[in-house]
């Protein structure tokens, strides 16, 4: 099969030169988050057509995942996931086309499978032999699994404060976990300061330049699934910013292939905690950037990133996109995992509860309409969760 996979570059861009793909490659020298580039030109012979027939995973878009010609993904199936088109909860709220989109039936239970699986895939390849990662959480599981598919040794820092089902299940993958006094952000610095003399494989978020090629392929399915026409708004809870970015970048992807209107494109909404929302202000203040948020405290812990290194990424996506940012109170998104799992049956982390408190104040403020198509994403799934509902 094809690969139109050729090179990387600054996500700024800051006029750096392209980075080589087929070596080892984190930063841009500027210190922003790098995005892998495809030969477009070429890519316009691929058809939209050919997928029909494909593997229900995200490798069903692999011509333009950051794969070269006979490299094998490292998957478990991730992707593909179901879109419910949510009646009962549409009805409650409000809204006659409201969707969700279900990533906690990814593997590990939640999206970040999408970025690690294409993440490890590339550092497989590239002959790394420890992985580390900093995590809130979901993502130290994704690695885990795939770095124990690959055969690749796993080191997973998280705060010493996380639930215990996200320690658990990295060890049940054999990683070594390291609990840190702190936030992600701290687990960051640490997971560098460790693993950096001795040649450890950084996979952070937006700190190596797949992960976002992983989470992109929502956008692809979005886009497939509702036959080519993209919806009206996409409510995303954002914590480091990957899916924001990935599927913005996806979009541009899809409408220089013409497989979609080059112009309407969906108003992507941030959501974040209101106990830490960095983006969300910045949003509010008009920044270009966000500043680290002071103290984050949140049940979600997918949201619990008090500085993201692709802030200006997420912000540009919203604001290009004439979206918007809201915050919301873990009260009012605990409430509302148990209105998505009462009218649809379905298992939300409180980031998808987050989620759909969003849709709730954005129809209040009268900016989406009854008839507007609405993805709701529910970013992960409850049971890892259960303490915040006791
Ligand atoms: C990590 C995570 C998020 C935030 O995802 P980003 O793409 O990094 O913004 C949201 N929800 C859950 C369940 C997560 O694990």
């Amino acid at each position: 099969m094809a690969s139109y996979f050729s090179h990387l570059e600054c996500s700024v861009p800051c006029g750096a030169p392209a980075y080589d793909a087929r070596t080892t490659q984190h930063l841009c020298t500027c210190g922003a988050p790098l995005l892998a580039r495809y030969d477009m030109d070429a890519a316009r012979a691929w058809s939209r057509d050919s997928l029909a027939s494909r593997e229900p995973s995200m490798w069903r878009y692999r011509e333009l995942m950051p794969l070269f010609e006979a490299e094998a993904p490292v998957t478990l199936g991730e992707g593909w996931t179901p879109l419910p088109h949510a009646k009962r909860l549409g009805a409650a709220v409000g809204l006659s086309q409201l969707y969700i989109k279900d990533e906690s039936l990814n593997p590990t239970n939640s999206f970040k499978a999408r970025g690690l699986s294409a993440a490890v895939t590339r550092a497989h390849h590239l002959g790394a032999k420890v992985l580390s990662i900093p995590t809130a959480g979901n993502a130290g599981n994704a690695m885990a699994a795939y770095a124990a598919l690959a055969g690749i040794t796993a080191k997973v820092f998280m705060p010493k404060d996380v639930k215990t089902p996200f320690i658990r299940e990295c060890e049940l993958y054999g990683a070594d976990v390291t609990l840190v006094d702190g936030l992600i952000t701290d687990a960051g610095r640490i997971a560098a300061e460790t693993g950096k003399p001795l040649g450890w494989y950084d996979v952070s978020t937006l700190k190596e330049p797949y992960r976002i090629e992983g989470k992109k392929t929502m956008g692809y399915e979005l886009a497939e699934q509702f036959n080519w026409v993209l919806p009206d708004w996409i409510i995303y809870p954002t914590g480091g910013g990957t899916g924001m970015v990935g599927m913005w970048k996806a979009f541009a992807e899809m409408s220089a292939l013409g497989w979609i209107d080059p112009v309407k494109r969906p108003k992507m909404v941030t959501v974040q905690a209101a106990g830490c929302a960095p983006i969300i202000k910045a949003y509010d203040e008009g920044a270009e950037r966000s500043v680290l948020w002071p103290d984050a405290h949140t049940a979600a812990d997918g949201l619990r990133v008090p500085k993201a290194i692709g802030d200006f990424l997420v912000l540009r996506a919203v604001r290009e996109s004439g979206g918007g940012a809201v915050a919301v109170t873990d009260a009012d998104m605990i409430a509302c995992m148990r209105e998505i799992g009462r009218l649809e049956g379905v298992s939300a982390a409180p980031e998808g509860g987050a989620a759909l408190h969003a849709i709730k104040v954005l129809i209040a403020q009268g900016r989406i309409q009854p008839h507007e198509t609405v993805v709701l994403f529910n970013t992960g799934g409850a049971l890892k969760y259960l303490d915040v509902l006791a």
